[in-house]
């Protein structure tokens, strides 16, 4: 039985890593930080919240993270912890980059000192491609990252890279590009669509309110990626791999899909600061800009190319983006109504 550690438990991809892993027969053992209030919903929803050893680990913490590595001796260690929201990274630059950047430089660290046995996953994001240079981006896509957290998770893969180089660690990155489902945080565009849709279709809330209504991204299914993330670890040699869907929708083409999926027929009027989507049925606004949405520097359009992982890890996704839609909209529509709403 194979023994894997995994980082950021509590978070999207945790969940869906750790249910796999555990399907495949692996222990699985969890690193989450410690908090006042327990941040487990995404397990119990899964139901496999008991059958993972969870460990209070703080990545900012070199001793503490130090002690749960050598605790848990994984055969496989998975780093999805991190400050993961764009926005955010703006107004807290300095505790992204200590999270994202440092805290996966000092776990290879440790794991070189504990004798460096330890495959290592680090999540990279296409948001290292940010202004990107060429479309579709591949693993040979220059990087031009637009934010502090694509410049610290940039600094996190040079640094996994470094040590495969100069140490002989297995340390294996992949290029995520957008993953949601019906677990994806609340603060993220997919799921703000879905949910406040939903709450509007129940009688909940009057409207949604977004930002940059243009701006595309290669969005998949979570549940599809960690099958990815895994099958990188598996592969002969430590790679750099990305995995995308190949398709890019805008975020309006996707609270398009959300809306049809709740039964809103809604058409896009107006533009900039001005636009807005009237439902044709109710005669209501149901979606309107609000510029406070808006970041300091945008990344407006991202494809990636996720050949390489076909060809050498038979991998892709499944998933279609209308499906992605409905099945986010259908969950959040039914946590609405059984007022069961968590995370
Ligand atoms: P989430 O935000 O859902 O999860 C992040 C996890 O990291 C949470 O469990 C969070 O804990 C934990 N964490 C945050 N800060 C710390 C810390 N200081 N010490 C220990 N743990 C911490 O992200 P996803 O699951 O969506 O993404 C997983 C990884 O993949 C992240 O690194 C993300 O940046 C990266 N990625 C994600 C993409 C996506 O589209 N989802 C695309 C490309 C990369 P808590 O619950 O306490 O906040
Ligand atoms: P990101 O690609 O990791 O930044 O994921 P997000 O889901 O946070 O944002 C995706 C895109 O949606 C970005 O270009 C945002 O500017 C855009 N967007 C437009 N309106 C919103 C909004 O209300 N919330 C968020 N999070 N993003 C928005």
């Amino acid at each position: 039985m194979k023994t894997a550690l995994v980082t950021g438990i509590s978070g999207q991809d945790g969940a869906y890593l750790a249910r796999l892993l555990l399907e495949k027969g692996y222990a699985v053992h969890g690193a989450r930080r410690r908090s006042a209030s327990a941040n487990g919903w995404r397990l119990a929803e899964m139901g496999i919240a008991r059958d993972i050893a969870c460990h209070d680990f703080e990545i900012l913490e070199p001793s503490n993270m130090h002690d749960v590595l050598q605790k848990v001796a994984p055969d496989e260690v998975y780093n999805l912890a991190a400050q993961s929201f764009v926005a955010a990274s703006f107004a807290q630059p300095v505790f992204t980059a200590e999270v994202d950047a440092v805290g996966p430089l000092r776990m290879l660290e440790s794991i070189r000192r504990l004798g460096g046995t330890a495959k290592f996953y680090q999540a990279s994001s296409s948001e290292m491609f940010g202004k990107a240079h060429e479309s579709p981006q591949t693993e040979r896509t220059p990087f031009y990252p637009r934010s502090p957290y694509g410049a610290a998770k940039l600094f996190a893969h040079w640094a996994t890279v470094n040590y495969r180089e100069s140490y002989g660690i297995f340390g294996a990155s992949g290029i995520l590009f957008n993953h949601e489902s019906p677990l994806r945080g609340q603060e993220f565009v997919t799921r703000k669509i879905a949910l406040t849709l939903a709450r509007i279709r129940a009688g909940q809330a009057d409207v949604l309110e977004l930002g940059n209504l243009n701006a595309a991204r290669d969005w998949g299914f979570a549940g599809d990626f960690v099958d990815g993330i895994w099958r990188i670890m598996q592969h002969s040699t430590p790679e750099t791999f990305v995995l995308a869907t190949g398709r890019t929708a805008t975020v309006r083409d996707f609270a398009m899909s959300v809306a049809e999926a709740l039964d809103f027929r809604l058409a896009f009027e107006g533009e900039g600061e001005d636009e807005r989507a009237i439902d044709r049925k109710s005669g209501r606004i149901v979606i309107r800009v609000n510029p406070a949405y808006y970041r300091p520097a945008e990344v407006d359009h991202l494809t990636g190319a996720p050949e390489k992982a076909r060809r050498l890890l038979g991998w892709e996704a499944k998933t279609s983006q209308a499906e992605l839609a409905a099945m986010m909209a259908r969950a959040d529509y039914d946590r609405v109504r059984q007022n069961r709403l968590f995370g």
